[in-house]
């Protein structure tokens, strides 16, 4: 039978999977939401089918009606994309109970790493450094105290089942947790399917550092590599690139076969990515895995050559990675902006509305991922990404230096968009030395608006 894959996703990382499809000759299907009907997926794909009102619990994040939207459409497969139920173990096995290849990890690997407890517990068997904190959920405040005089703070509450920066609270002092442990624990209870939250050790000023592996079925594993992602935005990726200027060769080892040691651990067959944060010592703390195709896939891509989500597809058939680790040989550097529908100097408050042109940068080294189009309406169910602009260059000056041509000529108009921001960012000294942790970008927008830039681009 001739592979057929349904995507239960949508926006930017649903038309890079259809992209692949149509690579690998296979036929795919987009399932789409009330909100979504007029969206590029829609019409990319070979059909479409609609699963449910705009709302993501009655469509995109609703088990039965994907399922049956794959069976009914003869498909064979599902790629679940990121966020939604791409890290969720119950749809991998339900997938798998329909008879359908769910292309991303076993459900009993995501299981035992999508709860960032449980993952830090197999680290620590590894004796892969882990932050300090509690090692079960924090069900009381009195308990939370005695943790966090045990670790002393600052410190973090951490949703268990957390994910893209959302549910942690910073908390400095012991009159903080008297403030916010409640709040946090009950908003993790209305946002998180298994709730419970954790304390964790704030590390003074880390750099995130990340490692991307592919493991096959045949016990083939490739590393691809490292990504700096620390320009973040509440918590969440902003800019991210490869490599990391931060990193030295040991460290980068170092990483690399702890990386490995935990996919071997628990026998992960797919793409992941396993997450850390390096303090200004060097010292390095594991944070989590994510078992799922990253929105900054794409400056692996571009360093390596290595079409991941094309590897990903084959890897769920049970076909050999094509790569070996020899053949990997990095070049030049990749930096990827994440253009989002938001106003930065508003405290990324949500811009949806309709986008009257877009003019997209092109030219060699410019890659654009992205489902706007003029007329297209920006919801505001969903989440606020608009376009990855990816820049590749042999060195990571001339990357600046193009990303900043491309902020140029990236046109979105009639929404609030965070280009300037990120082209204000691309001159930063700091940022073209290098020289920044996840706390940088808070600091620099707040130099933005003492300065008030007026319209520069
Ligand atoms: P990355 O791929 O680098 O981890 P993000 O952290 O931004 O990127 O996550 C990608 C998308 O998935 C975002 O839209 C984010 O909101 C969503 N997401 C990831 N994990 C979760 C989660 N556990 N719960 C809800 N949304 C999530
Ligand atoms: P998510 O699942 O939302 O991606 P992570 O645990 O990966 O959550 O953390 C997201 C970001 O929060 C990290 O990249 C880092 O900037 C910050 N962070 C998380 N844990 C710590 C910590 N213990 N100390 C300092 N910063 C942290
Ligand atoms: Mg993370």
């Amino acid at each position: 039978m001739a592979n057929k894959i349904l995507i239960a996703n949508r926006g930017e990382i649903a038309l890079r999977i259809i992209r692949a499809c149509k690579e690998l000759g296979m036929e795919c299907v987009s399932v789409y939401s009330e909100a979504d009907a007029d969206s590029l997926p829609v019409k990319m794909a070979d059909e479409a089918i609609c699963i449910g009102s705009a709302h993501s619990e009655d469509s995109y994040l609703n088990m039965t009606n994907i399922l049956s939207a794959a069976i009914s459409t003869g498909c064979n497969a599902i790629h679940p994309g990121y966020g939604f139920l791409s890290e969720n173990d119950q749809f991998a096995e339900w997938t798998a109970k329909c008879n359908l290849t769910f292309i991303g990890p076993s459900s009993k690997t995501i299981g035992l790493l999508s709860n960032k407890l449980n993952a830090k517990k197999i680290a620590m068997r590894y004796h892969i450094p882990t932050v300090p904190g509690s090692l079960e959920p924090v069900n009381s405040l009195e308990d939370a105290i005695r943790i966090a005089n045990e670790i002393g703070y600052p410190l973090l509450l951490k949703a268990m089942e957390g994910g893209g920066g959302k549910g942690i609270q910073e908390i400095h002092n012991q009159q903080e947790l008297h403030e916010h442990f409640d709040r946090v624990r009950l908003e993790n209870k209305a946002n998180f399917k298994k709730d419970g939250i954790f304390i964790e050790k704030w590390i003074a000023n880390p750099h995130h550092i990340e490692i991307q592996l592919i493991r096959d079925y045949h016990n083939n594993i490739v590393s691809l590599g490292d990504r700096d992602c620390s320009i973040q935005r509440r918590k969440q990726k902003l800019v991210e690139e490869s490599p990391s200027l931060f990193l030295n060769l040991d460290l980068r080892k170092q990483l690399t076969k702890d990386a490995v040691t935990l996919f071997e651990a628990v026998d992960y067959v797919g793409v992941g990515t396993v997450e850390f944060i390096v303090d200004n010592d060097f010292r390095y703390y594991f944070l989590e895995v994510n078992t799922r195709l990253q929105v900054e896939h794409p400056v692996t891509e571009m360093v390596t050559g290595v079409d991941i989500v094309r590897e990903q597809i084959k890897i769920a058939f049970h076909q050999p990675l094509s790569i070996r680790q020899e053949d990997i040989h990095y070049q030049g550097v990749a930096i990827e902006c994440r253009i989002t529908a938001e106003d930065p100097l508003h405290d990324f408050l949500p811009s949806p509305g309709m986008i009257k042109n877009v003019i997209v940068p092109g030219g060699l080294g410019v890659r654009v991922d992205t489902h706007i189009y003029p007329n297209y309406v920006i919801t505001p169910y969903y989440d606020s990404l608009l376009a990855k602009l990816i820049v590749w260059a042999p060195t990571r000056r001339e990357a600046i230096r193009r990303m900043r041509w491309a902020l140029e000529q990236f046109l979105i108009d009639g929404i609030q968009t965070n280009i300037e921001l990120l082209y204000l960012l691309m001159h930063n000294p700091d940022f073209v030395r290098g020289t920044y942790d996840t706390l940088f970008l808070t600091k620099f927008i707040e130099l933005v608006k003492e300065n008030n830039h007026e319209s520069i681009i």
